[in-house]
């Protein structure tokens, strides 16, 4: 059956008449994800995991809109150099969400949560920045990876193509996996002593830590890991999403 609340299925018809009080926004990258994932990974989960709780929401009386996935992420040096790895510079990303902001609030919308898929992103900026122009206007940040605790599920930690995301990958679309070709996402630290400590921060390069793109072992992943996470991330966002619909 179409979903409803997925605007890149529904019709105009499906729209017309009804309230909705959120809007949700899918945000990814286009980037190498080790050799076993797909490059759009960051927007395929992100979508997916919102539009099972915006399904979840609903029954709870808070209808919200799942728009397409933003498939424009900030990359770091080293990533930005692999074929077809697109970098979207800050400007960028931020005149796409100024758009879509513009548009919404003209309609008459005020709620906006962007579900991040993709650790190069970040948001809080432009958030500010836009609470400016529209101070009317909610906008709401989180990152699924990041909404629960899965140390329990997982064995291997990593940050990206790692056994997290291709063991949710794996539950969603297994066509898309291929795990015969994953590397093992081995990485070796900086030689900056206080960047290993956390005391600093800079854009690590991508190719001095990694040699399959991945950071963190993917070969332990499986559907059923990425099932139980799923439902963990779906039931947080849906709470989320109940709350933030629900405001005033
Ligand atoms: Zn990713």
């Amino acid at each position: 059956m179409k979903n409803e609340l997925d605007l890149s299925a529904c019709a105009y018809g499906d729209v017309i008449g009804k309230e909705f009080s959120l809007v949700i926004l899918p945000w990814g990258a286009t980037e190498p994800h080790n050799y076993h994932l797909p490059y759009l990974t960051d927007s395929i989960l992100s979508y997916e995991l919102a539009l099972e709780a915006a399904d979840e929401a609903l029954a709870s009386g808070v209808r919200a809109m799942v728009l397409p996935s933003v498939n424009l992420g900030s990359q770091n040096p080293g990533q930005r150099e692999l074929p077809f790895c697109i970098h979207a510079r800050y400007e960028t990303q931020y005149y796409i969400l100024r758009d879509i902001v513009a548009s919404l609030h003209y309609q008459g919308m005020r709620k906006l949560l962007i579900v991040n898929g993709h650790g190069g992103n970040s948001f809080k900026n432009m958030i500010r920045d836009l609470a400016v122009d529209y101070p009317d206007f909610l906008i709401a940040v989180c990152e699924w990876f990041r909404l629960t605790d899965n140390s329990s599920i997982l064995e291997i930690k990593g940050e990206h193509a790692d056994e997290l995301e291709t063991s949710v990958m794996l539950h969603y679309h297994p066509e898309l996996v291929d795990m015969d070709k994953a590397g093992s996402g081995a990485t070796k630290s900086s030689a900056l002593k206080t960047l290993n400590e956390g005391l600093i921060w800079i854009p690590r390069n991508w190719k001095d830590i990694s040699s399959d793109s991945g950071v963190g072992d993917p070969r332990k992943s499986t559907a059923e890991k990425g099932k139980l996470i799923a439902e963990k991330v779906v039931a947080k966002l849906t709470e989320i999403i109940i709350d933030l619909g629900k405001a005033n």
